[in-house]
């Protein structure tokens, strides 16, 4: 039986920040994580889960020391970020006029996991448990007991960062609030001829939002939101048949390009009635999920993990008890209404573009474009969504 002062369930971008964000309090921290991701080496293939970084998120990589590690092997800063409807309707976000080099980031999801579990081979007090399965989690007196396939580990706060079907939340009878959204995502990568790595953009149509994300090189991130159907029906054809479907359906910005490999996802949105229990909480897609159409999920569960991180500090700071309801509920006050707020605003995109009837649609395109002659109101939402 090996005891800790906090285990994590998953060791992925949120688990994996959190266990380095608690690395100074001195607790001693076991994360456990199933799947091993695969090492880094630059002659690989892209990725398909890739995500937009925010400048806010950069700012807790770089805290936690895996920022330098992520530049060391790939990602690409983009300046430019638009969006549009109708052909006359755009809005262009310009980092110049946010007097910054770049609005964020695209990076693949393993690069970070890799970069922070790099990180965590510093810290003494933080144990890696990798390919581990849990056989059981049972609630002691004062702490849980977690049983790997080989080994014991007692805690006296367990916490699920083990994302959208976590077994924690399941385990604890945290309920949550979620539906599917019409929609799902196909993800497509692709090479093109042209350089066009400055600018992340996505035009909103009747079906759903087409969208780019640059990549290093000459590559790129399509995202096809389309009826679960049709993306059922894409995600069976040969890559170039999905080339054309993409000529016929995308803006025609790419230029040459050629269809590296493809996956589709379904699209829920997820909200856990509570992020805390006794001795035991919810981080990142564990505690939410929502809708990926702005890139702002694993924004959301990086500031859960700022949050969380501080008060178990403050607490140990101040000798009181850090992992006691009353300072569970200070993480869950100061993250609850932020995520709500953001789950929201994407679903009031979500359902106000997929709404054909002419005087909506008159109304949001007049919105967009207000909003782009307007700087004020540009720098406000850029600088929400950059997490500033
Ligand atoms: C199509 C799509 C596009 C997206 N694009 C963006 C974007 O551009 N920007 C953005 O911010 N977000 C984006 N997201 C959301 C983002 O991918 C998630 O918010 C993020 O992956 C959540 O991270 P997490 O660490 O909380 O959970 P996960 O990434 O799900 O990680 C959970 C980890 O826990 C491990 N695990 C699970 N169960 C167990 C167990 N029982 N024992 C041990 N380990 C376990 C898993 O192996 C995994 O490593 C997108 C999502 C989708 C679907």
């Amino acid at each position: 039986m090996q005891q800790f002062d906090v285990v994590i369930v998953g060791g992925g971008m949120v688990g994996g920040a959190l266990a380095c964000a608690l690395a100074p309090t001195g607790l001693k921290v076991a994360v456990i994580e199933k799947t091993k991701p695969l090492n880094y080496s630059p002659e690989q293939a892209m990725d398909l889960r890739v995500s937009a970084i925010s400048v806010a998120s950069e700012q807790l990589l770089a805290q936690v020391g895996a920022w330098p590690h992520v530049l060391k092997m790939r990602s690409c800063p983009y300046r430019y970020l638009e969006t549009w409807e109708a052909p006359n309707s755009n809005l262009l976000f310009d980092s110049q006029n946010m007097n910054r080099e770049y609005l964020g980031h695209i990076v693949e999801n393993r690069l970070i996991q890799l970069a922070l579990w790099q990180q965590l081979e510093q810290f003494d007090n933080i144990e890696l448990f990798v390919g581990e399965s849990i056989t059981a989690l049972n609630a002691l007196a004062d702490g849980y007991q977690v049983d790997l396939s080989q080994q014991q580990l007692t805690c006296k706060l367990l916490i699920g960062a083990d994302g959208a079907n976590s077994m924690v939340r399941q385990v604890a009878n945290i309920g949550v609030t979620a539906w599917d959204y019409a929609q799902h995502a196909m993800l497509i990568n692709i090479t093109t001829s042209a350089p066009q790595q400055d600018i992340t953009w996505q035009q909103f149509t009747a079906s759903g939002p087409r969208a780019l994300l640059p990549l290093s090189g000459n590559k790129a991130s399509l995202v096809w939101y389309d009826k679960p159907e049709k993306i059922k029906a894409l995600a069976n054809l040969p890559l170039d048949a999905l080339k054309q479907q993409v000529i016929d359906n995308f803006p025609q910005r790419l230029g040459e390009f050629s269809v590296d490999a493809c996956g589709s996802f379904p699209l829920t949105r997820r909200h856990a009635q509570q992020y805390f229990k006794r001795n035991l909480c919810v981080v990142g897609d564990a505690a939410h999920t929502i809708n990926p159409l702005a890139g702002q999920g694993v924004n959301l569960g990086f500031k859960d993990v700022v949050a969380l991180s501080q008060v178990i500090s403050s607490a140990t700071e101040q000798g009181q008890c850090w992992w006691s309801e009353e300072t569970l509920a200070k993480y869950e006050q100061a993250r609850r209404g932020d995520n709500l707020l953001m789950q929201s605003a994407m679903d009031l995109f979500y359902l106000s573009f997929s709404n054909e009837r002419l005087p909506l649609k008159l109304l949001r395109n007049t919105a967009l474009k207000v909003a782009g002659k307007s700087s004020w109101g540009k720098n406000k939402v850029m600088k929400y969504a950059m997490g500033l």
